[in-house]
């Protein structure tokens, strides 16, 4: 670690923070009375604040994001030897470090074949919502224009799509949305809707045609979900669930979207999630892991079918598709995520983040053992969940304030964990864990070690 606090900079750097920096996901009345946090440094797992305070995070950077972990020199090399030679440019041209890297990732993503480039996650699902609305205007006759999105999911912070946001919390206020966003059931197998049914995995599949039905086949163009669920609960598919759900998409010939932006890039143990569950995905969207935010990029990846749906008419410039992102141009993106997934595959860190989930969950079921307060743990890879409850008989969730209380004592303790907050009304009850991949057995012994000590400081 190079950063030595000096008690000046740190008066300085926090007034100009308090003073004109509104924070993401934050109520700014706190400032009042505690200082806000800034961090300063990273390097591998550990982070260190400007009060010189040291830190483990669990959570990758706040959101599952920094997924070969802090102070990549060979990412900042790649980043700067391209944006020297050329930093951007965008339009109607292609780039070296895009073709180079689209080529690389097509290589893991069997029947997929184009990539399309944007800067967040919220933009690459956008990307899909205007591409099935504009492939049901020109080719179904205005049929095939829903979408439908799944309770509890996630898929972004811009009006498409928080019109399809799972999680009312967050997309309260901010109506109205667009039309023809559709929610089917969520499968969290804990919170079983369907307790008569002898088949969760099916029941909770089959909800979704129940739903089709509903709406009218013919209207339905896509359905978008994520892999696991990860800021709704960390909810892991139950058993047989994604079969069903594809046979249901081809059977009534329904597009099928999968939202990567978590689950890509490593975070379950395969490259993408959707691998782990045998699916074959007509759309995914990847982002936060994708240049482990060592640079703004996201991709769009669909199959060659779609694609040529937007080139049938060269004479009518409505037939392409009209859509640009000015920083989709910006060439430290690709040139960062290049090198990211180099490190990925040289250092083997699917099958370490396979080895450490193993321990994590392990390690997890553990304290549930001990701790009541936990009345289920999930997890796929390095992207675990905690379901904390008040009574493990009725299952009534722990209350927001008690779960954030853990979390809080696992960060004065130095280690980041995170929870399902502001997201779903008397549901935000799951500690979240998605550390780094590159983390060590030692890493996840002291995280589960702090929260052990949380969970025991908090509900004895
Ligand atoms: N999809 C999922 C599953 C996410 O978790 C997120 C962000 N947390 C997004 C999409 C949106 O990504 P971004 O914030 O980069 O727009």
């Amino acid at each position: 670690m190079n950063y030595v606090p000096k008690p000046n900079d740190i008066a300085g750097l926090i007034e100009a923070d308090r003073a004109h920096v509104w924070h993401h996901l934050s109520q700014h009345k706190q400032y009042e009375t505690v200082d806000p946090r800034i961090m300063i440094e990273g390097r591998g797992m550990r982070l260190w604040d400007a009060k010189g305070q040291e830190f483990l995070d669990a959570v990758s950077g706040g959101v599952w994001t920094v997924n070969v972990g802090y102070g990549r020199e060979s990412i900042a090399d790649a980043v700067r030897e391209q944006l020297v030679k050329l930093n951007y440019f965008a339009g109607s041209a292609g780039s070296e470090p895009g073709a180079r890297f689209a080529q690389k990732l097509i290589e893991k993503m069997p029947g997929l074949t184009r990539v399309y480039y944007s800067n967040s996650g919220s933009e690459a699902n956008e990307k899909v919502f205007k591409m099935v609305r504009q492939m049901a205007a020109r080719h179904h006759g205005g049929k095939k224009w829903k979408i439908l999105f799944r309770e509890r999911d996630y898929h972004g912070t811009t009006f498409g799509a928080l019109a399809a946001c799972g999680q009312p919390q967050r997309a309260a206020h901010y109506g109205p949305y667009p039309d023809g966003f559709i929610e089917v059931p969520h499968c969290l197998e804990y919170r079983n809707q369907y307790p008569d049914a002898a088949d969760y995995g099916l029941a909770a599949a089959n909800a979704i045609e129940d739903v089709i039905l509903r709406e009218g086949p013919d209207n339905i163009g896509l359905l978008c979900l994520e892999p696991v669920t990860a800021g709704g609960g960390v909810i892991t598919p139950p058993k047989g669930y994604w079969d069903r759900v594809q046979e249901i998409c081809k059977k009534y010939s329904i597009l099928l979207h999968i939202d990567e932006v978590v689950c890509g890039m490593g975070r379950t143990g395969a490259w993408f999630g959707y691998q782990q569950y045998g699916i074959k995905p007509d759309f995914v969207t990847m982002a936060k892991g994708v240049a482990s935010g060592y640079a703004a990029i996201s991709c769009t990846v669909t199959t060659e079918a779609v694609f040529d749906m937007f080139k049938d008419d060269p004479s009518d410039p409505l037939s392409y598709f009209r859509d640009i992102s000015t920083y989709g141009g910006c060439l430290a993106g690709p040139a960062a995520a290049l090198e990211n997934m180099r490190i990925l595959e040289d250092e083997d860190l699917l099958g370490n983040t396979t080895r450490m989930g193993e321990r994590m969950m392990a390690n997890l079921h553990n304290l549930m053992e001990r701790h009541r307060a936990i009345g289920d743990v999930r997890g796929a890879g390095l992207f675990c969940g905690a379901e904390l409850v008040a009574d493990r008989q009725t299952k009534e969730p722990m209350e927001e304030a008690k779960v954030a209380a853990v979390v809080a004592h696992c960060m004065k303790e130095g280690v980041i964990i995170g929870m399902t907050n502001r997201s779903l009304p008397g549901l935000n009850n799951t500690l979240c864990f998605s550390p780094a991949l590159i983390a060590t057995p030692d890493d996840i012994d002291q995280i589960t070690g702090a929260v052990d000590r949380a969970l025991t400081s908090v509900f004895g």
